[in-house]
């Protein structure tokens, strides 16, 4: 089959229409759309009803690979549905194409690995109610489906993601709007899932209406990969709903520059027209972009559609995704080729979403080598290792008369370091810290009745301190 799949660099000539996607100047179509009328191609509705998820589908567009066809044919595999926008931009004849390795499965990932969880990230721990995960003092995520426009074969959330009879009800949204409304602290909503922009556009009205009725709740979020896989579903009539609710922010799911094409360019304007400040969440994935080369290509894209990288994660340990796995390493080489290489703006933050529930956690080459009391030697992007000279006299803030310090937001048991830094706790122990130190209950000049309460001691001919009756 020689379909042409290249995305041509062109943009787009004229403003869209109100009806339609507008001209574009888009690469050929695969020989099995050829002949679909462009009014059906660019309607999100047309496209959702032609997704491929059979082995026989597929193989009209692309040449199945072996592997591929094991990982289709596998029982209870994590669903699969492609848009044929999407499809549209598979290579046919390579598999390792980009595009191909994000949507097609593969027999790799039936494979198992150390450490692999179905709930990598505890999520279920932290949902006071279904849908709802709550980990962080000021924003909670909220999950509205369970369903998406096509799905990742990394989706950190396949223990729930495409399940077509186990999505959320009115009850359930009842329920997180309920328990947002009389939770205060939550300044901050993060709409996900599965894909929100799936949603019937009636359903998702509603929800951002009633989150905006919450005073608290100063911004919402939408985390969609909708226009990557679905561009057409961007329309002028979606951005005029979605712009009544601002401050609306948006983050889209990028991973490679092959899903730049002038659809994603036609909807990112559209959104960025509306107001609606645009990031992009990328996944570090082995064979996809584990390379600086391609992320720094990516990125450029991406501001020039005015998308703000926000955060690149490491691929989490969740089941199916053993074979996207990269070391750590990867991410901290592309960061250390990216800062001072390119664009602040074009930089995102490498993330590691702790196992166990730790949440994301930033990670960074270091640049910050040494330090005296009056000094710190930091080097450059370029290894350049110079010094900052600390003030001789520093004035330090006064929270005494600072009215921001005087009205603090409360965050229950979660000020972690800032609370040691603030003096609010001195130390932060390991889970059975203190039992595994009481191993030493006769101290030299102190007994067991009448123990040393603060100072030093002598155990074991070792030296030990010991605060508040406990041994530091
Ligand atoms: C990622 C995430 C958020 C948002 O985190 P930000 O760093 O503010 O983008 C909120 N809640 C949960 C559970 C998350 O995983």
């Amino acid at each position: 089959m020689a379909v042409q799949t290249v995305t041509k660099e062109v943009d787009i000539e004229e403003p869209p229409g109100k009806t339609g996607v507008g001209r574009l100047d888009r690469p050929p179509r695969p020989a099995v759309w050829a002949q679909v009328p462009d009014a059906q191609w660019d309607d999100w509705r047309w496209q959702l009803s032609h997704r491929l998820n059979t082995l026989e589908e597929l193989g009209q567009v692309i040449h199945l690979t072996p592997e591929e066809i094991e990982g289709i044919s596998a029982k209870d595999r994590f669903r699969l549905d492609i848009t044929p926008y999407f499809a549209s931009l598979m290579d046919p004849d390579d598999p390792n194409c980009p595009i191909r390795r994000q949507i097609v499965p593969t027999s790799r990932e039936l494979v198992g690995f150390t450490s692999m969880m179905e709930d990598s990230l505890a999520e279920d721990a932290h949902s006071p109610v279904p849908g709802l995960v709550h980990r962080y003092p000021d924003r909670v995520l909220m999950l509205v489906t369970t369903q998406c426009a096509s799905y990742c074969r990394y989706c950190t959330r396949s223990r729930i993601v495409g399940d077509p009879t186990a999505t959320f009800s009115r009850s359930d949204y009842e329920a997180q709007i309920d328990y947002l409304a009389r939770t205060p602290q939550v300044r901050d909503v993060l709409l996900s899932g599965g894909d929100p922009l799936i949603l019937p556009p009636k359903i998702l009205e509603m929800l951002l209406s009633r989150l905006r009725a919450i005073p608290h709740i100063e911004i919402i979020r939408i985390g969609t990969r909708v226009p990557v896989f679905l561009p057409q579903r961007v329309t002028e009539e979606l951005v005029t709903m979605l712009r009544q609710y601002h401050p609306l922010w948006m983050n889209l799911h990028f991973n490679h520059p092959k899903e730049i094409t002038p659809e994603i360019r036609r909807a990112c304007n559209l959104l960025a027209d509306a107001g609606i400040p645009l990031g992009c969440q990328s996944v570090l994935l082995a064979g996809i972009n584990d390379c600086p080369h391609i992320m720094r290509a990516l990125v450029h894209e991406l501001v020039k559609m005015r998308v703000r990288p926000y955060y690149l994660y490491q691929c989490d340990l969740v089941e199916g995704a053993g074979h996207f796995r990269t070391p750590v390493a990867k991410g901290i080489e592309i960061m250390e080729a990216l800062r001072g290489h390119t664009s602040g703006y074009a930089i995102p933050t490498y993330v590691v979403d702790a196992p166990g529930g730790g949440g994301k956690i930033p990670i960074a080459p270091n640049y910050l080598l040494s330090m005296s009391h009056d000094r710190v030697v930091v080097r450059n992007f370029e290894g350049y290792i110079t010094t900052y000279q600390e003030p001789d006299e520093y004035r330090p803030h006064d929270p005494k008369t600072c009215a921001y310090c005087q009205n603090k937001r409360p965050e229950p048991g979660q000020t972690g370091i800032t609370g040691l830094l603030d003096g609010e706790r001195m130390a932060i122990k390991p889970e059975n810290f203190d039992q595994t130190h009481r191993r030493a209950p006769i101290l030299t000049g102190g007994t067991e009745t009448s123990p040393i309460i603060m100072g030093q001691a002598l155990t074991n001919g070792e030296r030990i301190t010991v605060v508040n009756g406990e041994v530091i």
